[in-house]
């Protein structure tokens, strides 16, 4: 092998990696090195003479790892967005050998000796907010990583975080197998009756890409329990094989891994002090403790279920033509979308034609944060990213100056996991000197060849929802990388994404990018009044599949060590029931074997997050709409106060900034229709 790309810094603009040259034999050696010049690193700052000061500690394990940094990042992005055989092979490997680093570092006595003096003495240091920050949470994050522990529990603990590390990587190579696997085949167009005729046409190209036979259909799966065409396919039948093949997925290989991962957090929490492991992860949440969380979601439960019962019993009525006595959970989304025709007289499927991916992108999105934030984007095809679909737009601010670089991957495809999310490149940190590099991930089907990329209005939603995330990273102003963007708590990370998606249906922004793609005429008259009408139907349904996913996440992770699950099916409908949510029409949002931000992507007691950041969320939108100033005032204050910060100062401090008040629930309950 000649030189390996991650060795170096990349010199290309904004440190974008090198992808042109970076190959999959790159990353283990990258890897290797990478750990081991980082403890190289820290031994130097124990080996020190000098006694500790905040210099030669804390601000030189901030500057470690420069190279494990590099690779980790473009690795984790090629794991989730353009995998193989060969990339998970490596990700196999190398899980554990991460967790035994971070335990390595973490449980390094004479760095936390180092540490500890130095948080003993804070008071005394001189530092200035940023940097006592710094030291208090590096202090925290030490203590709860095992630090005080004595020798014979920290090397169980280490022994416990490679096999949690080691199972949440198969969890997730389990559920990208099993929903390729589920992947509904179908022989006849007839079968596909309801969908659109471009649904049906990316239907036989989605067959002929996976290598199926001529003239056959495949369906492929969405990560949630619903699927998009169950609200559309007129034959029972076939909805009733596409939601099955959804809901059982991973069933047999990831039920008794869940199983194991929870018995394991248990031990990991009573290990480190905490009763349960939900215990030990909302204590360093902005929600604190149990306590607050179980309030919110048992507040929650009653009434959403109230409302799921009513919308119910609409959708009866209308199924009754059909000669269906009692809703199946398979008929669920395709009633609602006949109530939405009937009462509403809102079609989903007509909405199509007026969300074409490229005029929601820059007239939409792009244009909303032109808006709020005086942001413009270019095109930069001449910037390589890791794959063809993926492409890179530079950030302008409003006097020119460059802010990043914004890279948009939107499209599904066979090596890509499913949702959609995202993630960071580059981080930006003062200290480094280092502008971030941001990205996006959807999963929109790709059309037929030749024709145009039309979004639902969920995926609408959702690229305004990630690239709120993406302006969480590139607004980031801090100094340290440790507080970057989006390094804040679970609990919070989700408000502003949640309050981007606010523009989508904000009328100047609508107007400016809902237009025909052919005829490049608006929204019908009065359709966008009918849907804000209709957005309140569903919610019971919605609120429903969220909390029992939740409630189902919190119930895996408060049972106390060692009460045995014998069955993780049979653990999962006795909780829901315990907890007042079972609707059996309303399956949860994931199921636990394919429930892959507990088990795999680190949100485990944590899938609460989204609801509990939609408090912050829809108070931050009244605070929008209602503070009389104008929306790129508005902007600016919620940038300067809120976005750029970071993890530098506490989240609900910056929230206190903007909004001039501590968070109230009543803007998400009247939103959700529960107050
Ligand atoms: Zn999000």
């Amino acid at each position: 092998m000649t030189e390996n790309p991650f060795f170096e810094p990349s010199t290309l603009g904004y440190e974008l990696p090198p992808f042109a040259e970076i190959r999959d034999e790159h990353y283990l050696p990258a890897y290797e090195r990478g750990m081991a010049e980082q403890l190289a690193e820290i031994a130097a700052i124990t080996a020190d003479p000098e006694p500790p000061t905040f210099a030669n500690t804390l601000v030189a394990l901030e500057r470690s790892g420069a190279l494990l940094r590099r690779v980790d990042a473009v690795f984790r992005n090629q794991v989730a967005s353009d995998t193989s055989d060969a990339v998970d092979e490596v990700d196999a490997k190398v899980s554990p050998l991460l967790a035994a680093h971070h335990d390595a570092i973490h449980l390094d006595r004479a760095l936390f000796a180092r540490i500890e003096e130095l948080y003993g003495r804070r008071a005394e240091l001189g530092l200035d907010p940023e940097s006592l920050r710094l030291l208090e949470r590096r202090h925290t994050a030490f203590v709860r990583s095992g630090a005080r522990l004595g020798a014979a529990e920290q090397a169980r603990l280490r022994e416990l975080n490679a096999e949690l590390a080691a199972l949440g990587t198969t969890f997730q190579q389990n559920v990208n197998a099993a929903t390729k696997a589920a992947a509904l085949v179908l022989d006849s167009a007839d079968d596909l009756d309801g969908l659109s005729a471009d649904a049906i046409a990316a239907a036989a190209e989605n067959a002929r890409v996976l290598g199926h036979d001529e003239g056959t259909y495949v369906l492929s799966l969405k990560n949630t329990s619903g699927q998009p065409e169950l609200a559309l396919l007129t034959d029972r039948s076939v909805r009733e094989r596409l939601l099955a093949a959804s809901l059982g997925r991973a069933r047999d290989t990831n039920g008794p891994l869940a199983i194991r991962m929870a018995a394991l957090r248990a031990e990991r929490a009573r290990l480190l002090g905490h009763p349960t492991h939900a215990a030990y992860v909302v204590a360093d949440e902005t929600a604190g403790t149990v306590e607050a969380v179980a309030g919110l979601l048992a507040r929650l439960v009653e009434p959403a279920v109230a409302n799921a019962h009513r919308e119910a019993a609409e959708l009866a009525e209308v199924a009754a033509a059909d000669g269906i006595d009692e809703i199946a959970a398979h008929d669920w989304a395709y009633y609602s979308e006949k109530v939405r025709q009937g009462s509403y007289r809102v079609d989903a499927a007509a909405l199509r034609p007026y969300f074409e991916l490229e005029r929601v992108l820059h007239d939409g999105v792009f244009h909303a944060a032109g808006l709020a934030y005086g942001l413009t984007f270019t095109e930069r095809p001449d910037l390589t990213a890791y794959h063809p679909d993926a492409r890179v737009f530079e950030v302008f601010e409003e006097d020119g100056g460059a802010l990043g670089l914004f890279i948009g991957d939107f499209h599904a495809r066979a090596s890509k996991r499913g949702g959609a999310w995202m993630d960071e490149l580059v981080g930006q940190s003062a200290l480094t000197g280092r502008r971030p590099v941001v990205m996006n991930n959807l999963n929109i089907a790709r059309p037929a060849p030749g024709e145009p990329v039309l979004l639902t209005w969920d995926e609408v939603r959702t690229l305004f929802h990630e690239f709120g995330h993406a302006l969480h990273g590139l607004f980031s102003d801090v100094r340290y990388p440790l507080f970057a963007g989006t390094a804040v708590p679970r609990d919070f990370v989700e408000f502003p994404s949640q309050v981007n998606e606010m523009w989508m249906i904000r009328p100047e922004v609508l107007a400016n990018y809902a237009r025909h793609h052919v005829t490049g005429e608006p929204l019908p008259a009065g359709l966008v009044e009918r849907m804000a009408a209709a957005g309140g139907f569903g919610q019971g349904f919605r609120t429903v599949e969220y909390l029992a996913a939740t409630l189902l996440d919190w119930a895996w992770h408060t049972v106390p060590e060692g009460r045995g699950i014998a069955d993780a099916e049979e653990f999962e409908a006795r909780v829901l029931a315990e907890a007042g949510i079972a609707v059996p029409a309303i399956p949860p949002r994931y199921r636990t074997a394919y429930f892959q931000h507990i088990f795999a992507n680190g949100y485990s007691a944590g899938y609460y997050a989204y609801i509990w950041s939609e408090v912050l969320d829809a108070d931050t939108v009244q605070w929008f709409e209602g503070n009389g100033r104008s929306v790129r005032e508005s902007g600016e204050v919620f940038r300067r106060e809120l976005l750029a910060r970071g993890f530098s100062r506490d989240p609900l401090d910056s929230f206190r900034e903007v909004v001039g008040r501590s968070p109230e629930t009543g803007p998400l309950l009247a939103r959700r229709g529960l107050a």
